[in-house]
């Protein structure tokens, strides 16, 4: 997505060879007008498939799991990091090692909102390591729904994070893939078929 790539290259900061920071207009604060279109261009790639809920994991994922369910016309669900006292229904939950944080946590989601039934995309802001998506790909898959695939907004292509999600067979779709980076320099790969 060439509005994507743009940004990543005007605003982007890269902290290392491995670190993106995209606080001004992804992740922290948020382009809305650009989360919109994202959520548009997810709908367009995935909404052949009879998607009836779009699935990521709070914070950072839920404002383009949000503009994908709307484009697509379904709810999205985010799992939750920490276990709501309210959460006291049956849930499914899986262990996430966190790249960026360097610490393991479990993500949840409750059972009343996921079962066979469903066809479910998964979105997410980063790919990296595949930790956080191979984690909600194993609830998709304990709740027994059809996963449509995956798709992330950033994918950091020299991470081992697609590669885990391909093995599985899942289909992958990332809006900027990142062949490499070093501070003041970022290089796109191209999507197959974008
Ligand atoms: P994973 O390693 O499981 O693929 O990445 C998990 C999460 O870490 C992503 O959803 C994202 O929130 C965060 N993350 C991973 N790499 C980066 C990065 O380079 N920059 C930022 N801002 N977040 C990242």
């Amino acid at each position: 997505m060439k509005a994507l790539e743009e940004r990543i290259r005007q605003e982007g900061q890269i902290l290392s060879d491995t670190v993106l920071k995209v606080d001004s207009f992804l992740n922290h604060q948020v382009d809305t007008a650009l989360a919109l279109e994202i959520g548009k261009e997810f709908a367009r790639l995935f909404g052949s498939a009879p998607i009836t809920k779009v699935l990521t994991i709070e914070a950072s994922g839920i404002q383009f799991a949000m503009a994908t369910a709307i484009a697509l016309g379904v709810p999205f669900i985010y799992a939750k990091k920490k276990k709501a006292i309210t959460l006291n229904e049956q849930v499914y939950f899986a262990e996430v090692h966190s790249f960026t944080r360097q610490e393991t946590y479990q993500v949840s989601i409750s059972q009343k909102y996921l079962d066979a039934s469903d066809h479910v995309l998964i979105v997410d802001d980063f790919l990296a390591t595949g930790a956080a998506l191979v984690g909600l790909t194993d609830i998709v898959k304990e709740a027994g729904a059809e996963l449509a695939g995956v798709g992330c907004v950033i994918e950091k292509s020299f991470q081992e994070g697609r590669g885990l999600l391909e093995q599985r067979g899942i289909a992958v779709r990332s809006l900027a893939r990142i062949g490499s980076m070093a501070p003041g320099e970022v290089h796109f790969i191209e999507e197959a078929g974008a």
